[in-house]
This record gives structure tokens, C-alpha cells and sequence, in this order.
């Protein structure tokens, strides 16, 4: 019932306390009975009395984990992509739910009930919640609290890191040299025929320091990504391979990130992904298994300690400097850097954002995050980009989700005679903008279709990096593949 979830988030106050009285007095009334009865039975006199009374208050899905008094008393289950730890970067700028726009953001509601719960919620963020453990689905919680629950949060991981990264990356190199870092995202074609990629990306060799390969942005459907990113890395053309929650579960992404490792890539940003009701197969099921923070505790647990989420050993673990995504630009606004600092807590060495046409915005968003020193222990990289009118940009404004632009840019577009010369202007602009704000690492070039541009403007901002990756021999690709460089390199001496 929609209308009582939102009234306990509004009394998550007097919740919690109730909560905190009920974990306290629940052993000692039912442990005696656990006794007599027995565990099991005790269970199922508990499962259906918690599952009606959490359901009427919560929308309780039963997930046999509940973290509700860590979550302000907002059920993160009821959120369309599971999340666990966070908002994803989805947020309508109403506060209203991507996925699901009738509804208010679950992630929202949380902060608003943690806010209620203690004032200074942020200095206690919510526990790095793991991958939902499906086994316990339907369970109950309750009998846990009366046989003393354990801490559901996991570990991060410990300071130094205790296997090598990615030895080797031009990109964590130049990550971890300071020099201001530059990236591209490539979407992969749709294509069983690696030539266009190669052209494309071949535009960007030398002017970059990585090549973002998308994972199905949008929730449409492209070459995958861990086939892009491999063709590229036998190019000599350093892909960071995003991997997205929404399409895989938990042995699928592991599999991905073994095989990825294994084909000579070498970064991986974790991302939960967009929903698929905005891209062309609005049929599919979204999966979700993970989202990026329990994506970045498996990842490390692979790098780290060499083992799958299972804790089967690995026998070669993957060398991967792994990355996440933030987006400071969506609600809630304030309480994003939480989310941020969960990620690099759990393990984010660098950090991509959501496209920023607001640099006030940002400017607040790296205060918080200089406070926090967050900024020294994770590179942060600010998505820009551009496109070729106000009315293109207001379309993705309104229908790519998690981008805020403000009115007044479109305005200085729309009154422009070139629009297009405007709008990359205005991305030059606010490169320069950005490169002045102190904690920016560098910045992350996005545009659809728009390869020449964002080229351009690396070369004009004046960003472009000194070197140039070496060209390996990438023997299992096409002969079509080559052809086509020496086109691209023909179309760049014109
Ligand atoms: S906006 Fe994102 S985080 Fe919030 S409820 Fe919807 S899917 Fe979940």
C-alpha cells in the first residue's frame, strides 16, 4: 500500500525506535520459545505474522535481509532495479522514480527517513550492503534478530590493495601520474564486423587516455561490450569495459570479467545500468542481480583476493583497475556524495559522472567531496558533451535518463546562428570550467554519433595528451578492420 509506505517513511523516526526496542527485547521473549518449539516451527509462526505487518507498513517483498532501519524505513526492494545501496543515476529531477515514474524514488524516500532517523545521516552512511542472497527470498528476518543477527554489511577492501591492477594501462598510469586524464565513450556498432569500431575509435588514438566501451546504453542492444573492448585492446587502443547490471547476473558478469581480463582488457567501470523500458527491446526482463556497489565488491573480490563471489578460488585472478560512475546532477542532489563515497569505499579507483551542463552544480557536488578528502583516493573524471541543437539537447534532457540540463544553456543555443558551433563552444567552455575546479581528474567525452566533434574539441580545449599508444598487431581481426584504419587516417590528414 503506497500511501502507509510513504506515512513510515514519514515516521521513520518512531519506527526505528520501535525497531531498535523489538531487536532488543524479541530474543529474549522468543528465544525460550525457539526452545520448545524449535527453530523451524518458531519460523513459521514468525514468517506470516512479519510478512503481513511488514507488507501493510513497508511493501515488505520478503527478501529475508531486511536492512529497513538502515535505509531510513524505505524498503530498497521496492526500487525497480533492486538497488541496495544507493540511488541510481536515473533519478527523475522531480525526485520520482526512472523506472517507474507514478512513484516516488525509493532512494529519495530512504534519505528523507535516514534524515528523520538522525540529522546527521551523512556522517553515518548506510552499511555496503552485498548482492542479495536470492536463497533467503521469502524468509524470515525476524527469526534472525531472535538468534542474534550478524552484521549484514561486508567488509571493504583493506587499504593497499593486496594483488597488482592493471600493471601496465596507459590509463591507470596516467591516473595515478595526476596529469589531467581525458576519455571518450564508444557506443559498439550493430554489427558483427569490427571495422566500424576500429574506425571510430582510431579517430580518438593519441587524444585520449581511454576508451569507454558501453554496455547496451540506453537498454539497447550493440555489439557486446566485452567483444568491443577486447577488439580495441588487440588494437593497442586501451578500453575501459563497462559492465552494467541490468542484462547479466552475478556467474554471467564474473564470466564476462574473467574473459574480458583475458583478452587484454584491462579497466572495468561498474555500472547498474539503465532500465530497459527506455531502449528498443522495452520487452525484456531486467535482471539486476547486483548494483554497482555489490558489482564493485565482486570485482574486487576477483582482483583483490583472487576469488569468485562464492569464494571459489581463481587460478590466474584479472588485473583490472575498476572505476564506477556517480551523477551529482539528479536528486538527492545533497545526500549523492554518500553514494559516491560507498563506492570508493568499496573499492572504486576512478570515477566517471553523468554528463555535467551545470557547473555551479558541480562546484557544490566537489566541495562536499574535497571535505571528504574523497577526491585523494579516487580519480574524478566529469562527463561533458555536446550536440548539434537545443532541440536535440532538450530531447535527451527529456528522455535520457539521469541528464539535467539547465534553461538557460538551451536558451544560448536556440539563439545561436550556428547552434551546433554554439553547443561546442559551450563544451569548451565548460571543459575549461571544470579543469579549474580543484579534485577534477579529467574529463569523460559522451556524444551519439558525434565522433568528430567531441575530437575537435579535445584538440581545441587544449587537452589532448602527449603520447600516443602503440599500435600492436592484432592478428585474430579482419583484414576489413585494417583497410578501414588507413581510411580514418586518410580522412584525418584531409
Ligand atoms: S529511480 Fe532508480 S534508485 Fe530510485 S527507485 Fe527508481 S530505479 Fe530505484
Amino acid at each position: 500500500m503506497y500511501p502507509i509506505r510513504l506515512w513510515s517513511v514519514r515516521h521513520a523516526h518512531g519506527l526505528s525506535r520501535f525497531y531498535s526496542l523489538f531487536s532488543r527485547l524479541a530474543p529474549v521473549v522468543c528465544k525460550p520459545l525457539a526452545k520448545v518449539l524449535g527453530t523451524q516451527r518458531l519460523e513459521a509462526v514468525l514468517q506470516p505474522i512479519e510478512k503481513h505487518a511488514k507488507g501493510l507498513f513497508f511493501d515488505c517483498q520478503m527478501c529475508g535481509q531486511c536492512v529497513l532501519s538502515a535505509t531510513g524505513m524505505a524498503c530498497p526492494m521496492n526500487c525497480a532495479k533492486e538497488m541496495r545501496n544507493g540511488p541510481c543515476g536515473g533519478v527523475r529531477a522531480n525526485g520520482h522514480c526512472e523506472v517507474k515514474p507514478e512513484m516516488r524514488c525509493v532512494w529519495v524516500e530512504a534519505t528523507a527517513g535516514a534524515k528523520r532517523i538522525a540529522p546527521d545521516h551523512l556522517a553515518h552512511p548506510t552499511p555496503l550492503l552485498p548482492a542479495v542472497d536470492r536463497k533467503k527470498q521469502g524468509k524470515s528476518t525476524w527469526i534472525e534478530v531472535v538468534h542474534g543477527r550478524k552484521d549484514p554489511a561486508f567488509a571493504p577492501p583493506p587499504g593497499p590493495r593486496t594483488t597488482p591492477e592493471a600493471e601496465g594501462s596507459p590509463f591507470e598510469t596516467a591516473c595515478r601520474s595526476g596529469e589531467f586524464i581525458v576519455t571518450v565513450e564508444i557506443a559498439p556498432p550493430d554489427s558483427a564486423d569490427p571495422a566500424d569500431l576500429l574506425a571510430r575509435a582510431e579517430r580518438f588514438r593519441g587524444l585520449v587516455h581511454g576508451m569507454n566501451i558501453t554496455d547496451g546504453a540506453g537498454g539497447n542492444c550493440h555489439m557486446s561490450s566485452v567483444a568491443a573492448s577486447a577488439i580495441l585492446a588487440a588494437a593497442g587502443l586501451n578500453p575501459v569495459y563497462q559492465v552494467a547490471c541490468r542484462d547479466r547476473n552475478r556467474i554471467a558478469i564474473q564470466g564476462d570479467i574473467l574473459g574480458a581480463a583475458a583478452l587484454g582488457v584491462r579497466n572495468v567501470l561498474c555500472l547498474t545500468g539503465d532500465d530497459v523500458s527506455q531502449g528498443d527491446h522495452p520487452q525484456a526482463k531486467p535482471v539486476f542481480d547486483l548494483d554497482a556497489v555489490s558489482l564493485l565488491h565482486v570485482a574486487r573480490g576477483m582482483v583483490d583476493r583472487g576469488e569468485f563471489a562464492s569464494g571459489r578460488p581463481l587460478a590466474t585472478p584479472p588485473r583490472l583497475f575498476i572505476g564506477a560512475t556517480c551523477n551529482p546532477f539528479v536528486p538527492p542532489h545533497a545526500d549523492r556524495i554518500a553514494n559516491l563515497e560507498k563506492k570508493i569505499t568499496a573499492g572504486a579507483r576512478f570515477i566517471q559522472t553523468q554528463f555535467c551542463f551545470d557547473v555551479p552544480l558541480l562546484e557544490d557536488f566537489m566541495r562536499e567531496v574535497r571535505a571528504r578528502g574523497l577526491h585523494e583516493k579516487a580519480r574524478i573524471i566529469v562527463g561533458v558533451g555536446t550536440l548539434s541543437s537545443a532541440r536535440a539537447l532538450r530531447w535527451m534532457g527529456e528522455h535520457v535518463p539521469g541528464v539535467h540540463i539547465p534553461e538557460a544553456l538551451l536558451a544560448r543555443i536556440a539563439a545561436a546562428a550556428d547552434q551546433k558551433a554554439e553547443a561546442k563552444q559551450i563544451c569548451i567552455e565548460t571543459i575549461q570550467a571544470i579543469r579549474a575546479i580543484e579534485g577534477v581528474a579529467g574529463v569523460h567525452l559522451m556524444g551519439h554519433k558525434n565522433d568528430q566533434t567531441l575530437a575537435e574539441i579535445i584538440r581545441e580545449a587544449g587537452i589532448a595528451p602527449f603520447f600516443a599508444p602503440k599500435t600492436t598487431s592484432p592478428t585474430w581481426l579482419f583484414t576489413a578492420a585494417r583497410h578501414n584504419n588507413q581510411e580514418t587516417e586518410h580522412e584525418r590528414h584531409e
